[in-house]
Formats: structure tokens, sequence, C-alpha cells
């Protein structure tokens, strides 16, 4: 295929109630700086409270500690999601009036994602609007064009979405962590200086298992005195503090930022995109097509092939303007409480073992533990049945990670391997995660470390359990899956 570009440009106008950012839910978060310092969240999400059963017959409300995998949305997502549905249409493809809207309410977020990651809408970086993290840097992996015997530097710390896709186009070069789960500037150094020179530092700003906070821009600088351009990712960081400026690249996704709706965002620069094939062909990436040759339109749209998500990115604006009015100061100030309050209180409690940093080193309000003689499959199952408390369990979609953090043998490691080949995932190591939001309240934390007490103090439970060997999964024995979808 011969390919080249043609320049296309379009002005969008919106009405005003879509653009002002302000005039939707206000929620009861403070003002940009704003100098509160009362315990209560600056935020609430839809369907916080909700009664949920318990084995005990008690209905409580659900206490859901489980952030990090993805958040409920901000009143506000929703509300301008429904304001904007009767303005629904096509994006980029129609003549009518509703498509002219559609198509603006769409370039506005993209603006919005930029101003969001600390970039002018009409400077040199292009915000494209994708699914999630995922996507996104799988979109990198194939736009930067690297070689096999290319390097990336990485560090074990990552999440798999940060480790698979540049396994497949490219060598990885990698920066270990200490038994604490983290590094320092010097072992990037000795990564970033390492022959052949490294094509990229890909790097996770916030670890969505230990919370630990990387010292991002530093890690950033020093990446930029080799020559060495950066990805972040920043899927923890984008709902907690505001994004690294300096980053070349930037992904996260708007269902961990309170917007769950299908949509993401990679940032970079306008020219690592205005040349060669985009990651996804089809309509809309191109402004000519014959049956041999193909004309790619301008970044962004030409890495958006197919009918784009408004609905998404609509939600997506809607989190960062909610964001933006609660402010990062009340966010990181609430944060900092949680994460002190949850990190420290495990700590205290015998028989839990917290994996990570220490609890007064800076992360998100996010710890994941073990208890002594109790699988972490079980904890999780005992605090979703018997105390309404919803977290995750198991490696978190970070296995080099963890496998550092427990402190594995090679030998434990190999056993594992053996028994998940063969199907039976009782026995895989793991921990249980509990990571908390901007609608977290601090008698939340108080509720989980109760149970967490409880259940590691030997506390028995009023039945017996039952593990699922395919899925490692503990379930309560008078219930089944079969009853839960009945219920
Ligand atoms: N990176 C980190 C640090 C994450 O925590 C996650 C998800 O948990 C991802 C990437 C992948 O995000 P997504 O599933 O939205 O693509």
């Amino acid at each position: 295929m011969r390919s080249a570009a043609t320049h296309h440009c379009t002005t969008y106008a919106l009405p005003a109630a879509w653009t002002d950012g302000v005039s939707h839910t206000p929620g009861s978060g403070g003002t940009a700086g704003s100098r509160r310092r009362s315990t209560i969240p600056p935020g609430r999400l839809v369907g916080d409270g909700l009664p949920v059963p318990c084995l005990d017959g008690e209905q409580r409300p659900y206490l859901n500690l489980d952030t990090a995998a993805s958040t409920n949305a901000l009143p506000a997502v929703p509300e301008r999601v429904r304001e904007f549905l009767p303005w629904y249409s096509s994006v980029h493809r129609g003549a009518g009036y509703k498509s002219q809207q559609a198509t603006a309410a769409y370039e506005q977020a993209r603006a919005a994602a930029l101003r969001f990651a600390g970039r002018r809408p009409d400077g040199d970086d292009v915000a494209v609007i994708c699914r999630n993290t995922t996507d996104a840097i799988n979109h990198l992996a194939y736009r930067l064009r690297l070689q096999p015997e290319d390097v990336v530097v990485t560090t074990v710390v990552e999440h798999h979405a940060n480790l698979l896709p540049w396994a497949r186009v490219c060598r990885r070069r990698f920066v270990e962590c200490g038994p604490d789960g983290t590094f320092d500037l010097q072992a990037v150094g000795d990564a970033l200086r390492g022959r052949p020179r490294p094509r990229l530092f890909a790097v996770t700003a916030a670890s969505n298992v230990s919370g630990w906070l990387p010292p991002i821009n530093d890690l950033i600088a020093t990446a930029h005195e080799h020559g060495v351009p950066v990805l972040v990712d920043a899927a923890q960081l984008a709902a907690h503090r505001a994004l690294p400026p300096a980053a070349d690249y930037l992904a996260w996704s708007g269902h961990k930022m309170y917007a769950p709706f299908g949509a993401g965002i990679l940032i970079g620069p306008r020219a690592t995109f205005a040349a060669g094939e985009p990651f996804l062909v089809g309509g809309g990436a191109v402004d000519l097509v014959d049956l041999d040759e193909v004309v790619w339109t301008h970044p962004p749209e030409r890495e958006e092939a197919g009918s784009p998500n408004v609905i998404g990115a609509v939600a997506l604006h809607a989190a960062i303007d909610q964001l933006e009015l609660t402010g990062w100061p009340a966010i990181a100030a609430h944060d900092d409480r949680l994460a002190r309050q949850l990190r420290g209180g495990l700590a205290r409690i015998d028989n839990v073992r917290l994996l990570g940093p220490e609890p007064d080193v800076d992360t998100l309000p996010l710890a994941a533990f073990t208890i002594d003689g109790v699988p972490h499959a079980l904890v999780a199952a005992r605090l979703s049945a018997e105390h309404g408390i919803g977290v995750r369990h198991g490696c978190f979609c970070a296995h080099p990670y963890l496998v550092r953090l427990l402190g594995l043998t090679t030998a434990e490691i190999a056993a594992h391997r053996r028994a998940v080949r063969a199907g039976d995932r009782r026995n895989v190591p793991g921990a249980v995660r509990a990571s908390a939001g901007i609608n977290t309240p601090a008698e939340d934390i108080d509720r989980f470390l109760e149970a967490v007490s409880a259940i590691a103090g030997g506390q028995p439970s009023t039945v017996a359990y039952w593990q699922d060997s395919c899925t490692g999964d503990y379930w309560p024995q008078r219930d089944n899956k079969l009853e839960r979808k009945a219920a």
C-alpha cells in the first residue's frame, strides 16, 4: 500500500452546558486548593452505601475497597452522559446537526484530556481516545515501530499491561526492586546507561499492588538526561494525583478515574503518529482509499479507525472536570490520611503481613497483605460474605512483582506453575488487596480493619467454605454460583 497524508482541520462549538465543566453536580468536594481539614471524603460515587446481604442474614452497606480495579462513577458523569444522550449521533461522519454536536463533544473531551495531562490542546501532542491503558500501551508499542533487537527499559513493578506489549515487539531490560517493592534512581540510571541504548523507558507512576508512588518526575528527568523518552503508565495515578507533564507518553483508563464508560487515553507527540500505518486500519483513519492506495489522515484521527466511543469520551470529560473542580490538594490530602490509616492499621494486626513499603512511605490509599495460615482467596471470600466488603485477591496482573514481594523461591514458583498448567489453582500464591478512593470515609477503613482483625485473630466463620479448584475461589457452603445468579 502506498501511503501519504493530507491536512485537515475543523473548528467545533458546543452548548455551554457541556463545556463549562462546573455546572454539573458539584459533589461534596471543595474547590482547587481547598484548605478543608475534615475527614469528610472529597467525593461520593453512584451506588455508594447500597445494602448487600451477608451470611448472618443482615444487610450491610457495601464497602467497595476495590477501586484500583475499577471505580464507580462520580455522579456528574452519568448526569453529563444523560444530558448528552439526546444529542448522540455519529462522530466525524455526519452532516446533520446532531452529528456536529456529537463531534464537538468528542473533540472537547480530547482537549480536556490534553489539559488534564498538562498539555495545550493546540500544542505538539495529541490525545488518542482508545479503550483503556492496555489498549493505549499496545497501540504505542505498535506505533514506535521497534525492531526485535531494540531495547525498552521497564521495571519489575509493572502491571502486565506495561510488560507484555513490549515483550511482543522488542527486548526488555528490567529495573529490579528491593524486598520492599521499590527501586531507586541509581538503578534506573544504570539500566538506561546499558547498551544497546534503550528506545524507551516504560514505567508506572503508581503501583497497583503496593500503592508505591515512584519518584516519577525525577525518573523522567533521569531518562531525559540519557536521551531516552518515557512512557508513564498512569492507570493508577490518574484518579489520585496530577499527571507528570514532562512524560513523553501517557496512558490511562477512564474506568479507574470514575468514568466507567469504556474510554481511555494515549498521549504522545504528534510526530510519533504522523508517519506509517496506524495500529488499527479502517474507516475514519483515512483521507482517501483506492483499491491499491491509501492516504492516511492526520493524527489523532489517523489513530482512531472505526466509530469512536463518544459516550465514553463525554464521561471521561465529565470526570476530568469533576476531579479538577475537587482539586488535587484535597484529593491528595484525603489519600494520604487513608493510606496511613489503612497501611498503618494493617501493619499493627497480628498475623498480618503488609507487602511493599513501610506504612510511613507516601503511597496511594491501597494495601496488599497476607494473613498467616489463611489463604488469600478465603480472606477475600470471608470479607465479602460475612462483612459486605469487596476486595481483590490473587496476583493483580503483576505476577513478577508479586513473587518478589512475597519472597517466593524459584522452586516454589516452579511448583505453582506446574499446578496452574495442570488446571489446579488451589494453592496459587497471592495476596489480598484493599484500595480506597475519593468517596471512602475513615470509618470504612476502620470497618475493614476490624474485619481483618477478626479473621487474622482466628474468629471462626459460621459456615464452612468450599474451594473451586479451577479458579481458586472460595464460596460459603450454603452458597453456590447458581444461587448467586438467581438472587
Ligand atoms: N497499569 C496499571 C498500573 C494497572 O493497575 C492496570 C489495571 O489494573 C492497568 C495498567 C491496565 O488497565 P486497564 O485494565 O484499564 O487496561
